[in-house]
């Protein structure tokens, strides 16, 4: 009954915010970009490619929030929402959240404070239906995306990255490391927050092998409907790369 009674009162919280959300970005829209534009870039990638490390670098610099699809359905599943629950089994076999369902959520996220002026998206859109309905949101809003870049990894690569990937279990941080490239100072310790990195649920064999195969089929495809509108810059970037190297050739790109 407790139990209930919280879910309610938490669910209302969360209808006020978003209205509440709705209404200022409707203000700061009006108000406030013609002052200062709002910038999005987006990010593709394969799974472990880095986007979502290069995502949280590149974000201060071209002065917007990153925004992961990813973290954000990992988020609402832990917080059992109607979200959450929705997503829970396409996180956990590894195949793509439903369009509607995902450009509904990024469409709440935009509205919040952090991405009033911008976002780098990390993991979205990822299907050419998800690519189309974002240029309509925006457009609808009077903005376009600026520039997108693709992180071509080969798959040798991906499988090495993502069988090393741990991340940090405390979902306010959220910190990505990789055993073998970039562990943490004290092993299976977050150096940021101290509490403990684990391995993904969806990094296994099994769920990798289903991502990958989904970013085949689904979400490599979106490079051509990039290139048609002249905002892609593809890279390439190969193991004797430092990350810094690939954090200044991409930010170059994304700054035009
Ligand atoms: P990765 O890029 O390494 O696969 P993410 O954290 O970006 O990992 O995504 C984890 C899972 O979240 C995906 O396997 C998929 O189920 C879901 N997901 C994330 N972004 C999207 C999206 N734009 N559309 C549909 N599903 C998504």
């Amino acid at each position: 009954m407790k139990t209930t009674l919280f879910g309610a009162w938490k669910a209302c919280l969360r209808l006020l915010e978003s209205s509440f959300n709705e209404v200022a970005f409707y203000l700061v829209r009006k108000l406030l970009w013609r002052f200062r534009r709002p910038r999005y870039f987006i990010l593709l990638g394969p799974p472990g490619s880095g986007k979502g490390t290069l995502a949280t670098k590149l974000a201060p610099a071209l002065r917007v929030r990153a925004m992961s699809t990813g973290d954000v359905f990992r988020r609402e599943k832990a917080e059992q929402t109607s979200f959450g629950l929705q997503v829970a089994a396409h996180l956990a076999n590894g195949t793509l959240v439903p369009d509607s369902l995902t450009l509904a959520v990024v469409r709440r996220e935009l509205t919040r404070p952090r991405f009033w002026f911008g976002a780098m998206e990390d993991g979205f859109p990822r299907t050419e239906e998800q690519a189309i309905q974002f240029d309509l949101l925006l457009a609808r809003w009077g903005v376009c995306v600026e520039r997108v870049v693709l992180l071509d990894v080969d798959d040798d690569d991906l499988i090495v990255r993502l069988s090393n990937r741990r991340t940090c279990t405390n979902k306010a941080c959220g910190r990505t490391y990789n055993l073998k490239y970039g562990p943490p100072v004290k092993a299976g310790i977050c150096d940021v927050c101290s509490a403990a990195v684990a391995q993904r649920d969806d990094d296994t064999p099994e769920v990798v092998a289903a991502r990958l195969r989904t970013y085949r089929v689904e979400t490599k495809p979106l490079c051509n409907y990039y290139q048609d509108r002249k905002v892609l810059d593809s890279f390439h970037p190969t193991g004797d790369m430092t990350a810094q190297e690939v954090f200044v050739l991409v930010k170059t790109a994304l700054q035009g």
